[in-house]
């Protein structure tokens, strides 16, 4: 079996079924992972479900006072700024893309906060597209394992879309954000109980 494909069943193994996200809907996706962005799923995930609580929909979120939404996020990093983005992307869906999220990548790189992670996010979990979203825990394993060498991840994306086979690559950021946030940790990374130590270059 190739290297990649050994990585590949190894996650799976571990992780059967991969993310498992709150809601895969186009504009709670493309929300939460705005909301996500330097700040961690436990409080990603329950400042979102607030926010919805309250505004369900881009036109909802559009008209809604930016204090009133900073009091529902106010945990999350850099909550004020987030606030006023989510009313401004809420503002655009609603006024240029019929109050629909847009399913390409250039159309979502033009809202404001939105990067090609958090894009690929929206294409790959809510629009089911082969896409790789690589956030830092897809940047960091693909390093540590050598399956790239890159210096930032949008040059990961590109380097993992020429080594990993297409049909597997939405589910990659799942499976090593799983991964990453219980094994192969930024900070000590569990090596010795890790079940790819035997062919991770870092350790070898
Ligand atoms: S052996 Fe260590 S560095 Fe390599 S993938 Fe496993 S946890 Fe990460």
């Amino acid at each position: 079996m190739m290297f990649v494909d050994k990585v590949i069943s190894c996650l799976r193994e571990m992780y059967p079924g991969g993310y498992s996200h709150t809601c895969r809907d186009p504009f709670y996706m493309l929300i939460s992972t705005v909301l996500s962005q330097r700040t961690r799923d436990e409080v990603t995930i329950p400042a979102t479900r607030r926010l919805f609580e309250v505004y369900d929909t881009p036109q909802k979120m559009a008209e809604a006072d930016a204090e009133d939404i900073q009091a529902l996020i106010k945990d999350v990093g850099f909550y004020r700024v987030k606030a006023q983005r989510i009313i401004d992307i809420s503002q655009i869906i609603l006024h240029d893309h019929g109050g629909l999220v847009p399913d390409s990548m250039n159309e979502l790189l033009k809202l404001p906060g939105v990067g090609r992670k958090t894009a690929n996010c929206v294409l790959g979990y809510a629009y089911e597209q082969d896409v790789i979203a690589v956030d830092t825990h897809v940047h960091r394993i693909s390093n540590r394992l050598g399956l790239v060498k890159t210096s930032g991840p949008d040059e990961t994306e590109k380097e993992l879309e020429k080594v990993i086979p297409k049909h597997a690559w939405k589910e990659i950021n799942g499976l090593m954000v799983l991964f990453g946030q219980n094994v192969c940790r930024p900070m000590s990374p569990r090596c010795e109980e890790c079940r790819l130590n035997d062919i991770c270059p870092r350790i070898m």
